[in-house]
């Protein structure tokens, strides 16, 4: 058993936390983790009711968090259609596993435009089950496209995903996988992002936060009501890969507006 438990303190090591790059000395790995060291997880006393205290200079603690749960909304008319720019052969790096989801990382040139600014999209990656909820409701997997603007505001788009018929886009997204905690996979191919967005594109509007520390706020957040579907099998691929439940509970609202557009 005491093997057994050295091994999975080592494993969590090297998983490390969002670097996945980085290379874990091995004098360190001889030290025992103390509470400063311990990484934020899904789970137990590192899970989401501990972030604000483990990560100490996040704003995980903040008033205006994300996920949440998008009842009470407005019906907007002034809310514009999303203007999204993706190229229909966006060159993909690599898809890395680290440690807390799957994120595929790419060529710059994808973008979305907001109030005359440009948000680069950055990466995107899963959970399972999906974060926020809609009207009470948690679908079993959401897409996030993280975009982020030269001053480092963040705009992501969710995109939920019901079980259902098997996604083109993501056979060949998941024919990459697996990949292992830590690991990365080259990818090197082309690939059309908008392939993965619903072909109705009513949204739901409102600031909070990243989902993941340090829970950076003031993030806009754009959650397509409208799912994609794919198959269970597609679900599963990720889910076997992913740390158990890697979504956020539901945090309070605080007054924030929850606006939808037509
Ligand atoms: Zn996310």
């Amino acid at each position: 058993m005491k093997s057994i438990r050295f091994t999975l303190i080592l494993l969590v090591l090297a998983v490390g936390c969002q670097n996945t790059t980085q290379k874990i000395e091995p004098s360190r790995r001889k030290t025992v983790v103390s509470h400063k060291d311990k990484h934020w997880s899904y789970e137990g006393e590192t899970g989401p009711n501990y972030w604000k205290e483990i990560e100490v200079n996040s704003d995980c603690g903040g008033k205006y968090q994300s996920p949440i749960n998008i009842v009470n909304y407005d019906s907007d008319t002034t809310l514009a259609p999303l203007d999204i720019s993706y190229s229909q052969s966006t060159h993909i790096h690599d898809v890395v596993n680290n440690g807390h989801s799957i994120q595929y990382n790419f060529d710059t040139g994808d973008y979305m435009t907001l109030n005359q600014k440009r948000f680069d999209l950055k990466q995107f990656h899963f959970h399972e089950p999906a974060e926020h909820l809609i009207d009470g409701i948690r679908y079993p997997l959401v897409l996030h496209l993280v975009h982020m603007s030269d001053n480092e505001e963040y705009a992501v788009i969710a995109v939920m995903a019901k079980e259902g018929q098997s996604s083109e886009p993501f056979d060949f997204l998941e024919s990459f996988l697996p990949v292992l905690p830590g690991q990365t996979a080259t990818v090197d191919q082309a690939f059309d992002m908008n392939l993965n967005l619903p072909e109705h594109r009513t949204y739901f509007n409102y600031t909070g936060s990243l989902t993941t520390p340090p829970c950076s706020e003031s993030v806009e957040w754009f959650i397509f009501k409208d799912p994609i579907t794919v198959s269970l099998k597609q679900v599963e691929q990720l889910r076997a890969l992913m740390p158990l439940n890697n979504y956020r509970n539901e945090q309070p609202h605080n007054g924030r507006r929850i606006r939808i557009s037509k």
